[in-house]
């Protein structure tokens, strides 16, 4: 198959989907991956994968973890596959050797100046409106006193206290996040995801979240990128205005705002915000409804500035919407998600797609469908390719609502969940979106009531899909070189180029 940046890509875990890089090339290999995947964006694979926040901890981004196996081993999967991995800007482990270097030798270090204290962004001390108004995605202050060289610290913590915020623009800071950018480069990676960017840059009297300076940080970040031929891809997740305008200014961006869109659509039987947010939404997106993270609300939600504006739902939408997961997923969401379950992010509902959409394999692939026809990069978590349910399990074994939603598979539990017909249609579909070349042009979307239609058109060839938002009926009707084609049954008989 074709390298193509605006087919399909799977996010996964080399780990908890095929054992190790080298097991998650062969898979992307063989049949259906192979027709239903052109790219793959592979979670953390840097020392230590398994770390206190699955992998976006590391020790050492610059080596893969010998466990999964070599940056050979990513350079080959890059052959075949358009590859995407993260960078961790924001913060490294506090068992990383420079940090602990810091921890031994405080000011003397050659490191100190990598990371961030509270007297290194506010040399002045700050007053207590300074601290509470740093934005943060979660309860309390973003600090964990510390011994450095002996003298007690505040250090900045954004997300756990074992992932020590950076100076990105201090000189061991950049050198660090250049010699990552220079590993992905020579591995042949087509994309980086600057993960948590929004919170890169501290700035004292503001939020410390995308401020003007981030977006100093991203550009300049961008050109050293493309200077050794990789994209940056954003990750942000915030009011969908602030959206729209990061979206202007970076090159890629995520649709984090499709997903509970397209949820509230199903669950609702109403379309118009769905249709509004098509007309408006950024087309330099990389477009997804479920990934390792939860189903992020704060993207529909209204701005959380004072005096800031009205969300793409109402609080009352926003709060039917929550509930309607729970009921979907027979409560097991509620068990994970929010404060219940040790959460980075308390924005978030942990839950499978499949399992917020009540696992209705008619309704799970319209969704998909709906996906697959918005314009931007489609992406599918592998969970979300195998329609996974939630794992009970694995969330009472770790007590990190997150697992709730990243299964692990082996050898028989990848076969049996391939032998099930909504997964096969779902890689179907996927296939069909991949040869079909009507996705080349913007969509053309359609609403009568509960009737949503959008239409894809590029060189002679269209696709229509119709979904009945009420009732979950979909019709995906389409022309292309090999003459037309429909259906009325995306379970049954999957589209087919
Ligand atoms: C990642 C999360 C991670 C956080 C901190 C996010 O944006 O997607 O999984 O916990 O960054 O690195």
């Amino acid at each position: 198959m074709e390298r193509g940046d605006e087919k399909v890509q799977l996010i996964t875990y080399a780990d908890r989907l095929a054992g190790d890089l080298p097991g998650l090339a062969a898979l992307l290999r063989r049949e259906p991956f192979a027709e239903a995947f052109a790219g793959v964006h592979v979670l953390p694979f840097y020392t230590p994968f398994d770390g206190a926040d699955a992998g976006f901890d590391p020790s050492d981004h610059t080596e893969v973890d010998p466990r999964l196996g070599t940056w050979d081993d990513m350079r080959e999967l890059s052959t075949t596959h358009t590859t995407m991995m993260d960078l961790i800007v924001n913060h490294v482990s506090s068992d990383s050797a420079a940090f602990q270097d810091v921890v031994a030798r405080g000011r003397d270090s050659e490191f100190h100046d990598m990371f961030l204290t509270l007297g290194s962004v506010f040399p002045d001390g700050a007053t207590e409106e300074q601290l509470t108004g740093i934005y943060r995605p979660r309860p309390g202050l973003c600090f964990t006193p510390m011994t450095l060289g002996g003298e007690k610290r505040l250090v900045w913590t954004t997300f756990t206290p074992q992932q020590i915020d950076i100076d990105v623009r201090s000189a061991p800071g950049r050198d660090y996040l250049a010699r990552i950018l220079e590993r992905a480069g020579d591995a042949g990676v087509s994309l980086v995801r600057l993960d948590a960017v929004g919170y890169a840059i501290k700035a004292p009297d503001t939020t410390s979240f995308m401020v003007a300076e981030t977006f100093d940080f991203i550009e300049d970040f961008t050109e050293q990128a493309r200077g050794h031929g990789v994209g940056v891809l954003v990750e942000v997740h915030s009011y969908y205005r602030r959206q729209l305008e990061i979206a202007s200014k970076v090159d890629l961006v995520y649709d984090f705002a499709l997903p509970p869109l397209v949820l509230h659509a199903l669950y609702t039987g109403h379309g118009e915000v769905l249709k509004q947010w098509m007309e408006i939404r950024p087309r330099n997106a990389v477009t997804v409804l479920d990934t390792h993270d939860g189903i992020g609300v704060i993207d529909v939600g209204p701005s959380s500035d004072p005096g800031g504006g009205p969300g793409l739902l109402s609080d009352a939408q926003m709060d039917e919407l929550v509930e309607g997961i729970h009921s979907h997923s027979g409560e097991t969401s509620r068990e994970s998600t929010g404060a219940a379950a040790s959460n980075l992010d308390l924005y978030q509902v942990n839950c499978t797609f499949y399992d917020a959409l009540g696992q209705d394999d008619r309704r799970y692939l319209a969704a998909r469908a709906i996906q697959l026809f918005t314009p931007g990069i489609p992406q599918v978590y592998y969970a979300g390719a195998l329609a996974a349910v939630n794992d009970m399990a694995l969330l009472r074994s770790t007590g990190v609502g997150r697992d709730i939603n990243r299964p692990y598979y082996d050898g028989p539990a990848l076969e049996a969940a391939l032998s099930r017909p909504v997964v096969r249609a779902q890689l179907e579909l996927c296939a069909f979106r991949n040869e079909l070349p009507a996705f080349s042009g913007d969509v053309e979307v359609g609403l009568d009531g509960s009737a949503l239609t959008m239409t894809r058109r590029g060189d002679d060839a269209w696709a229509t899909l119709a979904v009945d938002l009420a009732s979950g009926a979909t019709v995906i009707q389409w022309e292309g070189p090999r003459g037309r084609g429909s259906t009325e049954d995306l379970l049954e008989s999957p589209p087919k180029v």
